[in-house]
């Protein structure tokens, strides 16, 4: 019987836009802009200039310390130079290449039957991070320095809209579950735990019938119940282990690593194939795109030119947002001109008839923020101390330990911008320290 956390919201979940919308090919546009800071930490070291020529798949940016990862370039053309371009989160510097539509493609070495320690040099040097958004470098991540014995991989998708990773299990299922056992095998382990919502219960059908085709023993799947956020770490670990991480530690206190369902993918392709991580499968979604699709995209493509791709905005509607990411957690952009990176897991246009633009409400004392709250903080005094500027007091009820998972917005009778507030808390305690 599965653990349940406690707290958690049941918002629409709107996949059925693209949820049977198998994985088609994005062709790479003329020009791409691809980031030195497509992770956590610092940002990657340009190790071309203007105009030298590159080819796909080719080294274009160092990682810069333990907490950085490489940068390929996903086309083959010449350099033009590089830029400072706006992200979803600010400014970083970016490679601007010409695509020479050649696609010269050069590769890193395959590996057959890699022992744990080539496999995480090979995470490592290809620059996979964690793609469900955190970034965080994987190859730091498998090194851990305390005790795993247990390997999760995160297919839980509990935000709305977004389905690449359904998409991944379904349509690339031999190299998804083949990356989920070379990381387990990192690990030094002997299997792996997949936890998934039963909203996806043809997903979990298809992994069954290609588990017990090839006779794997070794990957084992957790049907977890839906409610978002049931992929957040600490309530999915909880959800297929009983274990409980505590406030401000990392999986590993309890001997847990977990994965991304595409960093496996991205594994298979850097260990087998010896293919760097330069593009990724996205999904564009809203009532605001006219073409919904699940897609392969080339880092460093211009949601512009994503959007453009799915057939543009649909006639009649009024897309009131652009979302790097899904309607919970994403980020509002302010413009298309942003590129995707390792990260981009979702674009979503949202019309005015999904998405809340009104004015927020005084608080009303209502607590439901916090009844909902996964990580059982209390949203409202974080709030009220958070706009007040008293961030020692915003912390004492529970700020570093925000999620910002938005399940307190999205509850909120008063339509508060709770989760954009507790952001804002956060970049200014980090600008503090
Ligand atoms: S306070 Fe943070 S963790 Fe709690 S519901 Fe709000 S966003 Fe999620
Ligand atoms: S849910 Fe909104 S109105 Fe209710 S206590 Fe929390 S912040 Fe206040």
């Amino acid at each position: 019987m599965q653990n349940l956390f406690k707290g958690g919201v049941h918002p629409d979940e709107m996949k059925e836009l693209t949820e049977d919308k198998a994985v088609s090919v994005m062709p790479c546009p003329d020009t791409v802009y691809v980031s030195l800071a497509q992770h956590i930490g610092k940002p990657a070291k340009a190790v071309v200039a203007a105009g030298s020529e590159v080819k796909m798949g080719e080294l274009i940016a160092q990682a810069d310390g333990v907490i950085s990862a490489n940068v390929y370039s996903p086309v083959s053309g010449v350099v033009k130079g590089v830029e400072n371009r706006p992200t979803p989160s600010g400014k970083s510097e970016h490679i601007v290449i010409e695509n020479d539509k050649k696609y010269t493609e050069t590769r890193l070495q395959p590996l057959t039957d890699p022992t744990p320690e080539q496999i995480i040099d090979r995470i490592t040097v290809a620059g996979i991070v964690g793609m469900g958004g955190a970034g965080f470098p994987s190859g730091v991540k498998m090194k851990s320095n305390k005790p795993v014995d247990t390997f999760i991989i995160n297919a839980a998708e509990c935000e709305p809209y977004i389905t690449c990773d359904a998409r991944i299990m379904t349509d690339y299922t031999e190299e998804f579950v083949s990356g989920a056992k070379l990381l387990y095998k990192a690990l030094g382990l002997k299997e792996v735990h997949i936890g998934i919502e039963d909203n996806k219960m043809p997903v979990v059908e298809r992994l069954n019938a290609y588990l017990s085709e090839k006779g794997f023993s070794d990957v084992v799947i957790h049907v977890l119940k839906t409610k978002y956020p049931q992929g957040a770490e600490k309530q999915l670990i909880y959800s297929v282990t009983g274990r409980k991480v505590p406030l401000g530690a990392l999986p590993n206190a309890v001997g847990v690593v977990v994965s991304n369902v595409h960093s496996a993918l991205s594994t298979h392709y850097a260990v087998k194939e010896g293919i760097p991580l330069y593009k990724r499968i996205m999904t564009v979604t809203g009532k605001g795109i006219t073409k919904p699709k699940n897609i392969w995209v080339s880092n460093g493509t211009l949601y512009n030119d994503v959007i453009e791709f799915c057939g543009g905005i649909k006639d009649g509607v009024n897309v009131v947002k652009l979302i790097n990411g899904g309607p919970m957690m994403g980020v509002a952009v302010s413009g298309g001109t942003i590129a995707c990176t390792k990260t981009t897991s979702c674009l979503l246009l949202m019309t005015d008839e999904e998405a809340f633009t009104g004015k927020p409400s005084p608080c009303i004392n209502c607590a439901k923020c916090a009844s909902v709250c996964p990580m059982r903080l209390m949203p409202m005094y974080m709030d009220l101390y958070s706009r007040a500027g008293d961030l020692d007091t915003a912390v004492k009820y529970g700020l570093s330990n925000c999620i910002e998972c938005g399940c307190c917005t999205f509850i909120c009778p008063a339509k508060r911008t709770l989760v954009q507030s507790f952001r804002l808390a956060k970049k200014q305690l980090r600008g503090r320290k």
